[in-house]
């Protein structure tokens, strides 16, 4: 194990090979070079690009692989050769997953020494753009709900309009606002108010698919995209978060607290922008507010 710092460390999972060690001259001036080059980007795999050519220059590779599980992240580099040098990536209490080199022939314990030393220059850059990663993502959730916010809307409508143009496949936008909110906060309070938020989330989210998506988009407003979703496909979902709604019961301190939700609906037009299909599904969402409330509207286009 070799360690270039009190709190970092590398944890060699397979066992070491052995073979002549080959000192090199001028290894530290190629190391400042990896480290400045890794210190290029902040986005994962063109770190794992970089560090594998920088690698490849000073120990021939055929692929390299990293893995990290709870980020469902799993990026490969060439082949998947026999011979492998597996590691754990560590830095102090933070656990970085993995990361394997690959060859057809065994690794000498002399190029293990150069693979960790390089592996050493990985570490503190990795760190930074996993960090960056966990930003961006914190800056894309709403802090109650865990759910994505207003900014993520914006981006995922329109990656989500231009998809379905390309493929030609229907696109459904719902857009739903709890009834008589501000009522239900006078009643009983912000905190069972967000509570109510809450469980509103959950019982959508319950009603949906795994490809359906859920925003918060405003207080008590709420957007989902749907994938491949008709309009009248969207009509029902639309209609069965109403009438879950209706029955939801949340914890409320004396009794439980009841709400109901209006939904506007609105389906892709061929060339439409998502600016004018958000606008559509909210002119619905109105109409059913105007309507009487606890209802869901379409816009037929
Ligand atoms: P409508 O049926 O027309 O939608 O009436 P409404 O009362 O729901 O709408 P209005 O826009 O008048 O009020 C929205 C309320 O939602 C007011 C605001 O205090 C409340 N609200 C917004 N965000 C939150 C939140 O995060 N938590 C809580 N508890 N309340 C919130
Ligand atoms: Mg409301
Ligand atoms: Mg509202």
């Amino acid at each position: 194990m070799q360690s270039y710092a009190e709190n970092l460390s590398l944890v060699r999972t397979d066992p070491l090979n052995t073979g002549a060690f080959r000192r090199s001259d001028d290894l530290a001036d190629r190391l400042l070079r990896v480290t400045q080059s890794l210190q290029t980007t902040l986005d994962i795999p063109a770190l794992l690009e970089i560090f594998y050519l920088q690698s490849n220059a000073n120990v021939p590779l055929d692929g390299l692989e990293y893995v990290n599980e709870p980020l469902s992240f799993d990026y490969r580099i060439g082949n998947r050769s026999r011979h492998t040098c597996t590691y754990n990536l560590r830095l102090g209490d933070i656990d970085m997953g993995g990361l394997l080199f690959r060859r057809r022939s065994k690794f000498t314990e002399s190029e293990t020494i150069v693979l960790e030393k390089l592996l050493c220059c990985l570490l503190y850059p990795l760190r930074n753009t996993l960090m960056y990663r966990d930003a961006l993502e914190l800056a894309q959730k709403d802090a109650l709900t865990g759910i994505c916010n207003r900014a993520a809307l914006d981006e995922s409508l329109r990656a989500e309009v231009n998809l379905a143009g390309r493929h030609r496949t229907p696109l459904s936008v719902v857009v739903f606002d709890i009834d008589h909110f501000k009522a239900i906060n006078d009643r009983y309070g912000h905190s069972q108010g967000d509570n109510a938020i809450k469980a509103l989330v959950e019982c959508a989210q319950h009603c949906a698919r795994s490809t359906d998506m859920l925003f918060r988009y405003g207080g008590e407003e709420f957007v989902m995209l749907l994938r491949n979703t008709t309009l009248s496909g969207a009509r029902l979902l639309a209609d069965r978060i109403r009438r879950k709604v209706e029955k939801l019961e949340c914890l409320g301190k004396r009794k439980p607290i009841t709400m109901t939700v209006s939904a506007g609906v609105a389906t892709l037009e061929g060339g439409e922008s998502a600016q004018k299909l958000f606008e559509r599904a909210d002119a619905a969402l109105y109409a059913a507010k105007n309507g009487g409330r606890n209802r869901v509207c379409v816009d037929e286009a």
